[in-house]
Formats: C-alpha cells, structure tokens, sequence
C-alpha cells in the first residue's frame, strides 16, 4: 500500500486511539491493530470529517451512511480471524474503509455494495490507498456474490432481521462469518461457524449498525424515513 506519505499527525493519531479505546476494551490483535496503523482512515472520509477520522465514533458518509466506529471494527475483525490466505466476502463496502483493512489481513477481498454512489466512492478510495486486492461490487449483498464463493471468512457492516441463507451457503466449510443480526434500532454481533453442514452460532456484542436492505435484509417499505 502507498501509505507512507501519511499525513505528520497520522502515526501520533492512530497510537493514540489505539492505547486509549481498542487496547482497553480488548483489541489486542497484533494483525488487526497493524492494519489500523496502516490504513488512513481520513482518506475515506469527507473532507469536512477528516480532523475526525481517529476519534473512535462512527462518522457520516455519502448516502445517509457510515463509517464503522473504530472499536467495533476491531472487535469484529478480531473476532473473525482472518488468515493471510483467507479469502473474504464483505457486505456494504460504504467508504471502502473496512475493506481496506480487510484487504491487509487476507489475500483476496470482495465488497459488495447495494447504493451505486457508493460503490464509486469505495472504488476511488481504495484506489487512493493502493489497496489492489480490494474488488467492489454492486448488487444486492444480502445474496452474498455466489460468482466468487466459497469464503473462508464473511463480515457484514449493516444489521440484518436473521442470517440470510445465501452467507451461509457461500461459507467454506471451516468457515466464519459476523454479521449484526436484531432489530432496526439496535443488534448482537452474532458469530456464525461452519462446520459442513452446522452452523454454530454465538452472539457477542451490543451494537447499532444500518440496515442490511435487500432481499434476505429489510425490505425499503419497512424503513420509516
Ligand atoms: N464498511 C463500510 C461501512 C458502510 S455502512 C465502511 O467501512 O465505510 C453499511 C453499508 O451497507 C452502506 O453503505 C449500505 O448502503 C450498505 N448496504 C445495506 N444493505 C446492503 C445490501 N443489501 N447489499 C450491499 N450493501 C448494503
């Protein structure tokens, strides 16, 4: 990645969220963490937000959307464990942020994305980062992108009502997936493994994420906006 030429405050910035709101509340994966160093998150930011880009808040994106609060972005990656061989399907590419981290930690990345705005936004972010594992794609997510499956790992950053059937059936057996999985105001981080054909399931965190819309998601009609 051409990430060198980072802005002066930039490495001061990242340590400093990371000593004071991951490390303390049990980010502590070396791999993880190091991505975090490594990707701007101001360069997947509006130009309006970037003085904000290492509070640990969840901050506005283009289309009414958002770029995960660093913490929960940690604990999920955490969570999923991806191997540098690992092969990775990501739901609701935003920014392109996560993807990009994605991308450090695994070989290859495919992020699909539902609002079309957005998937240039990702694209040209990612492009900016030098992140050339990093694939955007636009369409529905919540039917995953069978043309690239199976996935060792899967991570969705909208809420979904249930699991939708098509994540796990593009899971590699051996698998793992997280996705937030409740009610439109707030969610369970929910670890989905698999093993041939069970599916272990853990619930963990408490959060708050943008709807999973779509044909395994919430339908539009269900949003009140
Ligand atoms: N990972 C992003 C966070 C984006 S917020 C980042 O780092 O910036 C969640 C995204 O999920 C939004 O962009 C939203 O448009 C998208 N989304 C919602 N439903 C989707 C679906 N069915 N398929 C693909 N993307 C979806």
């Amino acid at each position: 990645m051409g990430l060198d030429n980072s802005e002066d405050c930039h490495y001061e910035h990242v340590e400093a969220l990371i000593r004071h709101a991951l490390i303390p509340r049990g980010v502590t994966d070396q791999r993880v963490l190091n991505a975090l160093r490594r990707v701007p998150r101001e360069l997947f930011l509006p130009e309006q937000d970037r003085h904000k880009a290492y509070d640990n808040a969840a901050l506005p994106i283009a289309c009414g959307q958002s770029i995960s609060q660093p913490l929960m972005i940690g604990l999920m990656l955490q969570a999923l464990d991806v191997q540098p061989h690992h092969h990775v399907l990501e739901i609701g590419a935003g920014s392109g942020y996560q993807a990009a981290l994605l991308g450090v930690l695994a070989r290859s990345v495919v992020t699909v994305e539902r609002l079309e705005p957005l998937v240039d936004v990702a694209r040209a972010n990612l492009a900016a980062c030098g992140s050339a594992n990093v694939r955007v794609e636009y369409g529905d997510g919540s039917l995953g992108w069978p043309e690239s499956a199976p996935y060792d790992r899967i991570i969705a950053a909208c809420a979904a009502p249930h699991i939708p059937e098509p994540l796990k059936q593009q899971l590699r057996n051996g698998g793992r997936m997280i996705l937030p999985v409740g009610s439109l105001e707030v969610q369970r981080t929910v670890i989905v493994r698999r093993r041939l054909d069970r599916f272990e399931e853990e619930s963990t965190e408490t959060c708050v994420f943008v709807p999973l819309l779509g044909e395994e998601g919430w339908s539009s009609s269900e949003m009140r906006q």
